[in-house]
């Protein structure tokens, strides 16, 4: 039997030659400079901040250079897939804004450089590893999984690398006449790398943002086929990127363990079909102190990694991606500051910015641009993200605010658009408690007055603002009713009259106020008075203040 014959034996019916799939993939016709990126997640359903910052990073370099951002799917592992896993991945990045130009999309994929689901590029896999086949450069190996524990074994005694090599790597030099008795036994095997690295030599690799790496040559002959024909990430990362025209490869920074294996297979692909290695971007993971010690955030331990944390717990994408870009580019702050409603796309990203140490996420830091990214928002803007929210995880508060929109809209105006707005809410979650005063289902007030108004006094203040509260009033005549009925108690009209001598007076006008806030919100803390008396109107405020006399009187 010869080669051919062989080939022929192991990779059943792959007719095509590398020439003809390389030339369905030609070249890109894109100007000068413009990058050509990926996410390649697999569908496993789990989307985390990693995966967030590495969309970014992929989006930004694409798009600010004129380039493409592809969705490519990384589904060689049945096991991980999960129902509706590529679904949720495209609706995760649309919602972050981060749209892909080319690749597997909801209603199945666009673009010349498909297919972009590994599994439907079976066959290309196979066709390339039939050729490293038939070039010396990959052989079948039908170790066994006792065989293999056994080399491993063997190595950690021995102070030795793992992996198939050197003298382990029984199947490397076999001969046709032992493969084909081992395919006559029907023998499982997979197709392995046949590497010629030598790891006391050096592969040399310039990544963007770490600068060059210097790592020793892999000798390893690493999978590339498994046993049911799926090809590993290693192989299947290299075959897709060359076909797509991927120039910038961004992926996590545990792919440095194995950057060697695929510096190895990029030379020997160089030297069989002129093949370039694209640009490699390891990104740093974000960090977690514990106990005083940095440790990576876990899936398991850690569920602020998940994506699915923000999205529940109410946070607008936006956040994410504000807190994110401060991470990925240290001058965004600053630039932010200076162009406060400047679209994030307008800053200048850049990946040399990059930092190639893990960066400490920091939820406080989050939850403060959160603060502010909804301060900034219009009511409108506010509205649609709470009850959009809501209408998830709080059906019943959805369905008050949907209800009646302009009213709830009213509600998230107040204190907003100025030059210093309020800042009450870091998440759409909070905004039932801030505001469930406005609904009378809601309201369940806790009447704890000022010290300075004994119960009995408070109850008439109530008494007396029910007869006189005008909701036409503007802001001045409002609070000149106010004054007056604090004259009036005894309290000082002015706070820093009452700072002067206090003696004078039992108190100042802030504790009416006080008295009146309790009476109508429920609470000593509450937007503008004034505002949420006008909103709420003449028969609601009355009947709150009347009731609030009512349970004073009874104090
Ligand atoms: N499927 C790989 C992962 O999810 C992709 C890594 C890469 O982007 O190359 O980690």
């Amino acid at each position: 039997m010869n080669r051919e014959e062989l080939a022929e034996r192991l990779f059943k019916g792959i007719t095509e030659t590398p020439e003809e799939i390389i030339a369905r993939y030609p070249k890109r016709q894109l100007p000068e400079g413009a990058a050509v990126t990926r996410m390649a997640p697999s569908p496993t359903g789990f989307m985390h901040l990693g995966n967030l910052y590495g969309a970014i990073t992929d989006e930004r370099i694409a798009h600010r250079s004129g380039g493409v951002f592809m969705l490519r799917i990384e589904d060689t592992d049945a096991k991980r897939a999960v129902d509706n896993g590529v679904r949720k991945i495209i609706e995760v990045f649309t919602r972050f804004g981060l749209n892909f130009d080319e690749g597997v999309n909801l209603e199945g994929e666009s673009g010349d450089y498909g297919p972009y689901r590994q599994r439907e590029r079976e066959r290309i896999y196979k066709v390339f590893a039939k050729a490293l086949f038939l070039a010396g450069r990959a052989y079948p190996c039908f170790a066994t999984e006792e065989e293999l524990a056994a080399n491993r074994e063997k190595q950690t005694a021995n102070n030795e690398n793992p992996g198939y090599y050197g003298k382990y790597a029984v199947w490397r030099d076999a001969s046709d006449e032992d493969v084909c008795k081992a395919l006559d036994e029907g023998k499982e095997f997979v197709i392995r790398y046949r590497s010629n690295g030598d790891p006391e030599k050096k592969a040399v690799c310039t990544d963007v943002i770490r600068g060059k790496l210097e790592v020793p040559q892999n000798n390893n002959d690493i999978v590339i086929l498994k046993s049911d024909g799926i090809p590993t990430y290693h192989f299947a990362h290299i075959i897709d990127d060359t076909l797509m025209g991927t120039t910038h490869v961004v992926r996590g920074e545990e792919w440095l363990a194995t950057l060697p294996y695929h510096l190895d297979m990029f030379n020997t692909m160089r030297e069989l079909f002129g093949w370039k290695t694209p640009k490699y971007i390891h990104t740093a993971h974000m960090l977690k102190l514990e106990d005083g010690h940095k440790r990576k955030l876990s899936k398991r331990k850690d569920p602020e990694l998940a994506l699915e944390f923000y999205r529940s717990g109410g946070y607008p994408e936006k956040v994410l991606i504000e807190y994110l870009m401060t991470v990925l580019n240290s001058n965004y702050e600053e630039w932010r500051a200076a162009n406060p409603d400047a679209d994030w796309r307008d800053f200048p990203f850049s990946v040399k910015k990059m930092s190639s140490s893990g960066a400490l996420f920091d939820m406080e830091k989050l939850r403060d641009i959160a603060k502010n990214v909804i301060s900034r928002m219009t009511a409108e803007q506010v509205y649609d993200g709470v009850s959009e929210w809501a209408k998830e995880f709080d059906p019943e508060f959805a369905g008050l605010l949907t209800a009646d929109p302009d009213y709830a809209k009213a509600i998230f105006a107040i204190g907003r658009g100025g030059a210093k707005p309020r800042k009450d809410l870091v998440t759409w979650a909070d905004a039932k408690a801030y505001m469930d005063f406005f609904y009378d289902g809601l309201f369940s007030p806790e009447y704890v007055f000022p010290e300075s108004v004994p119960a009995g006094t408070a109850a008439e203040i109530l008494r007396e603002y029910a007869g006189i509260f005008d909701p036409a009033d503007d802001r001045d005549a409002w609070f000149g009713r106010i004054k007056e009925l604090a004259v009036k108690f005894g309290y000082a009209p002015e706070t820093k009259l009452w700072k002067k001598s206090p003696g004078d007076y039992r108190g100042h006008v802030g504790d009416v106020s006080m008295v009146l806030r309790v009476a109508v919100t429920g609470r000593q803390n509450s937007p503008d008075l004034c505002d949420v008396c006008s909103l709420l109107g003449r028969d609601r405020v009355n009947k709150r203040l009347l009731a609030a006399a009512e349970a004073a009187e009874k104090m």
